[in-house]
């Protein structure tokens, strides 16, 4: 202890703010681009209308930003190349409620202290800007300049005097791709700002500011400005809210699908985030619909309460990292696809969806059709809008009424399913007594083509359209989704047996049902364990057969062990899987009119129509015009 004790004379130093500057430029400036990403930040934070990035060898010689923003005094001009010099936060408080793009503070010392940089800056009511140079951290000059209103930042050599840095940059192609992707993204969260690049003299972009009409007519035509105008021909719109949580932007139809991510652009309240999660889950919602190896065009804003999501967990700010991780995910997932799900239908089918959710929030009172009542809108909408469209309309129940339907969340066991698994004479008896049209408009309904192509596709045209759809699929995407649904809701209905009775089981199946009795109790099975290996079956989804309770149980389990093994999905989505899979009808089930009707009218109402849950097409479309070309017309 005492030879310690002598030593008075501590090997701790604080470092001089130079060096530690360019020990923390490290992390702040990595490359060219990460220099012209917190310029741009900081003339779009300064309020400009227009943001210049000027270029010269891929930034390694210069990175210019010219701004028309609120400028600096002479004293902002030298302060602002400190270390945690900012005008942006003062409090912690602050830190929570950010809005502005920078607020550390280290940008301009970070790149101060590894390059050459030439400050001029102009307040409107200052009759003279100031000139500043900063040379690998020391400022070498301070003088009153002649200067338009505003600032420029030219940030030359970088990392000249770190050797190492400077070999490690990539080949100027690379490094001009980053440049141009920052300088992507930057633009597109503000089209309303004009924004141009120059490198080595040529000018590579020209955007106009975008400022008429709202949230999406600029953002599309900013799209359209920096990829070309068959981008903004082929976007998807979103717009959608949760209780804490909102995003809007475009996501690209499936067919416009990019070989590569980098034309993923995800925002969070206005800050450019890369998110690896949530570009899986824009993925994830186009359910198979795009080709392997390619991904989605998206430009999607997130908005949330700043105090859920940290944006500060990396230097260059380009993580994030949110409360409800998972929830975040599934909302994006979810708006995604229902975004995509509504694309490329007529607005009918969506027009009809969107008041079949209104009717279900929850506070309405619901209905679910029992006995011989008949859903209210079961007469799609399906020939199209006009008088009859009207009538529908007029015939559905008020909101707030006593009996708004529940239909799109909560499958009801007088709709589809039942007319799907009456008794085949029943059905094809119903076409002419039960379904007897009631009115004018649902005569017409009636007399709609709906046929069935050998007992495996049902065919109908509607609006110069001819649409066939594989009935197998179709009805495993709607039971798919009316499974996921009530797992989620945990709301299942049951078709309660007359006669509840015991089930043996392997040791095996016993055990997996045991492990599945939750969920399967969301999706109506009403299972109880009893001894040994039996259980007692009170109740089964309205999906399956009665009757065929065991068969219906034990094919389920094949079902889902064959899934697990194959695909190791989640065990809710496996569940919803297998219960589409046992439950759909097959080829070769012949349908009545009515039956091929609702068919219809419930796949137009899922989320996502298009596919069947492990991604084969549902429904092929031939629009009149593409019959005159295949006539060569
Ligand atoms: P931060 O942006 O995190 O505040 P910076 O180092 O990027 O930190 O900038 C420091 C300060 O310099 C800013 O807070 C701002 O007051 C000022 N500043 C930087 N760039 C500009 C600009 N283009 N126009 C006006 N003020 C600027
Ligand atoms: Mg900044």
């Amino acid at each position: 202890m005492s030879e310690v004790a002598g030593d008075v004379e501590g090997v701790i130093r604080v470092m001089p703010e130079t060096l530690a500057n360019k020990i923390a430029a490290g992390e702040v400036v990595q490359r060219p681009a990460s220099v012209a990403k917190e310029l741009i930040e900081n003339a779009v934070d300064a309020g400009a209308e227009d943001v210049e990035l000027i270029l010269k060898k891929s930034g390694r010689e210069l990175v210019q930003v010219i701004d028309d923003g609120c400028g600096m005094s002479r004293a902002d001009a030298v302060a602002c190349f400190k270390r945690h010099a900012t005008s942006k936060i003062q409090s912690v408080e602050d830190l929570e409620r950010i809005r502005t793009l920078g607020f550390r503070g280290e940008a301009l010392a970070s790149i101060g202290a590894v390059a050459q940089v030439e400050l001029k800056t102009k307040r409107v009511e200052d009759a003279v800007g100031t000139h500043v140079r900063v040379d690998g951290g020391k400022i070498v000059e301070t003088e009153p300049c002649a200067a338009p209103n505003g600032t420029s930042v030219a940030v030359r050599n970088l990392f000249f005097n770190v050797p190492a840095r400077r070999n490690f940059l990539k080949t100027p192609a690379t490094e001009f791709k980053h440049l141009a992707e920052t300088f992507q993204f930057l633009s597109l969260s503000e089209p309303s700002i004009a924004f141009g690049l120059v490198h080595n003299g040529n000018e590579v972009y020209r955007l106009p500011a975008a400022a008429e009409g709202n949230f999406f007519d600029r953002l599309s035509r900013r799209i359209g400005d920096l990829f070309g105008e068959a981008h903004a021909r082929k976007l998807v719109q979103v717009e959608d809210e949760s209780s804490y949580l909102s995003a809007r932007g475009f996501v690209g139809e499936p067919e416009f699908h990019r070989r590569g991510r980098d034309e993923q652009f995800l925002f969070v309240n206005g800050r450019h985030v890369e998110s690896r999660y949530l570009a899986h889950a824009v993925r994830a919602a186009y359910d198979n619909l795009l080709p392997e190896g390619t991904f989605p065009f998206f430009t999607l804003f997130l908005e949330l309460d700043p105090r859920r999501v940290d944006v500060n967990v990396h230097p260059t700010k380009a993580e994030v990292k949110f409360d409800d991780q998972s929830g975040v995910y599934g909302f994006v997932k979810s708006v995604v696809r229902r975004a995509l799900g509504a694309q490329d239908l007529t607005p009918q089918f969506e027009a009809h969806r969107r008041e079949a959710e209104e009717d279900s929030e929850e506070e309405k009172p619901t209905f679910s059709p029992k006995g011989g009542q008949r859903p209210v809108s079961f007469q799609p909408r399906w020939e199209g809008e006009g008088a009859e469209g009207k009538a529908s309309a007029a015939s559905r129940p008020q909101k707030g009424g006593s009996s708004a339907e529940k239909e799109s969340s909560a499958p009801a066991s007088g709709g589809f399913s039942e007319t799907l698994y009456r008794p085949r004479q029943a059905s094809s008896a119903e076409d002419a007594s039960e379904e007897a049209p009631q009115t004018e408009s649902e005569r017409k309904q009636v007399r709609l083509p709906f046929w069935q192509l050998e007992e495996q596709y049902v065919v109908t045209v509607r609006e110069g359209r001819l649409f066939v759809i594989d009935q197998a699929a179709a009805h495993r995407r709607i039971l798919y989704e009316r499974a996921r649904r009530r797992l989620e809701e945990k709301g299942a209905e049951s078709q309660q047996l007359l006669f509840p009775h015991t089930l043996e089981f392997s040791a095996a199946d016993f055990e997996l049902l045991q492990e599945l009795l939750p969920d399967l109790g969301a999706l109506g099975f009403d299972l109880e364990p009893f001894s040994g290996r039996t259980v007692v079956v009170r109740g089964v989804p309205p999906e399956l057969r009665v009757g065929e309770e065991r068969t219906s149980l034990e094919a389920l389990l094949e079902q889902y062990k064959a899934n697990q093994d194959q695909l190791q999905l989640k065990k809710r989505e496996n569940l919803a899987q297998s219960l589409a899979r046992q439950g759909a009808i097959r080829k070769g089930h012949r349908l009545s009119v009515a039956e091929m009707k609702a068919l219809a009218r419930d796949l137009f109402r899922c989320e996502m129509p298009y596919a069947d849950p492990q991604g084969r097409p549902t429904v092929l479309q031939l629009a009149a015009d593409e019959l005159g070309e295949r006539f060569g017309q």
